[in-house]
């Protein structure tokens, strides 16, 4: 099997595995507890957020333990926009292809009175900060701009953002589920006031997540309860699961650059044999993109067809993101980089792992041609495209 669909989850990494099946057989005691079981849960639960901390330059006092990136994001804006009000101020600026974690929170917002704006994220997937600067007024309270994105993984000009929001005094955040672990991120640096992160996208445990708060921002609990994260998060803490997190993130840490340049290497590898493919487009921009992300839109065929016939043949994938499968909708990414309908629904990402090797991405290439083939062969929308009653879009 090869498994590339690396941005929907990964797997568990032995670091993590091991760390995980210690703390369950050894420090299992409730970190809130003052008896010395608890106690060893508590050093446990502290030496994964200093290690964490560190990875990001954040002091550990600023790590906030989650159930995972949802919530984080959840979390964050929440927070943001409450001291937002508190001062008068009602503006949100956000990205219209961020994840749904973020946008449906948004909608929720803008239900109680906050004012959104969502920002262009233009053919290539990117947005402009100057655009950024531009929607920003007096009543701006919270920017929010993932760092790079699930389904197409370009990656945003974080850094030039988080400046701009700093110098304005407005409250910046940043999702960085699909980062952590694989970009370099230093929250004092890229000016980060608020981060979002998701053990399972670095080869952690599901279920586990924190959002990274810079001391002075106020953030409010969405679970009421004991007094656990100082009162942010109430519920007694997965220590298993966050310390499975932290062997995960110092691991992938570790190697970075390394992964890194072989991922490069296997993505390009990847581009240059699907866009063979006649009328076919690269989604994003092709360099500012995650290592492992390739994404495509091939013309008369339904991704969804095309990702059955691949799993049948052992080849993981996804079209759009996970969370979309089972809707008949297009991806709201795909249409966000102004891709049509008709061509949104034809789409397909391939997130790709270390473990990934050239005969594994030439086989990939191989069976996409195939089942691209085989599935225009038996469409009628293709038919009119090749008998020039329709035009070609790609
Ligand atoms: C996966 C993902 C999330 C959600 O994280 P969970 O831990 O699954 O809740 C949020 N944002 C992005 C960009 C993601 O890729």
């Amino acid at each position: 099997m090869i498994y590339a669909d690396h941005a929907a989850t990964t797997p568990l990494c032995p670091q993590a595995r091991e760390a995980m099946i210690r703390c369950m057989d050894e420090t299992w005691g409730n970190p809130s507890s003052l008896h010395t079981p608890g106690q060893r849960a508590r050093e446990v639960l502290e030496e994964a957020r200093g290690d964490i901390a560190g990875i990001i330059h954040a002091d550990p006092r600023e790590i906030l333990f989650t159930s995972g990136g949802s919530e984080a994001d959840n979390q964050a804006l929440r927070s943001a926009a409450l001291a937002g009000r508190k001062k008068g101020k009602n503006h949100i600026i956000s990205t219209a292809f961020e994840h749904h974690a973020v946008l449906h929170t948004l909608k929720k917002l803008e239900q109680e009175g906050f004012r959104i704006t969502l920002l262009d994220v233009h053919e290539d997937g990117l947005v402009r900060p100057e655009e950024a600067e531009r929607a920003m007024d007096g009543e701006t309270c919270l920017v929010s701009v993932m760092h790079a994105n699930n389904e197409i993984g370009t990656i945003q000009p974080i850094r030039a953002i988080g400046k701009l929001c700093r110098e304005k005094g407005v409250i910046f955040h940043t999702d960085a589920v699909q980062t952590l672990g694989h970009l370099p991120i230093d929250v004092e640096a890229d000016c980060i006031d608020l981060l979002s992160a998701s053990a399972h996208k670095f080869y952690g445990p599901r279920g586990a997540g924190f959002l990274y708060a810079r001391r002075g921002i106020p953030v409010i609990p969405l679970i009421e309860g004991g007094a656990q994260e100082k009162g942010k998060r109430g519920g007694t803490e997965n220590v298993a699961a966050i310390a499975g997190m932290a062997a995960a993130l110092k691991n992938v840490s570790g190697r970075m650059d390394q992964v890194s340049a072989h991922l490069t290497a296997m993505r390009d590898r990847l581009i240059r044999g699907l866009k063979e493919i006649p009328h076919s487009a690269l989604n994003g921009d092709p360099i500012r993109r995650l290592p492992g992300n390739v994404s495509f839109c091939f013309e008369g065929i339904e991704g969804e067809s095309l990702l059955l016939y691949l799993d049948d043949a052992g080849i993981c994938a996804s079209s759009g993101s996970a969370c979309t499968s089972g809707s008949l909708d297009p991806s709201h990414v795909l249409l966000a980089i102004g891709r049509v309908h008709d061509v949104a629904h034809g789409s397909l990402r391939l997130t790709l792992g270390e473990e990934i090797t050239e005969a594994d991405v030439d086989r990939i290439i191989l069976k996409v041609r195939e089942t691209v083939t085989f599935l225009r062969n038996m469409s009628p929308l293709w038919r009119d495209l090749e008998s020039g009653k329709k035009p070609h879009l790609l």
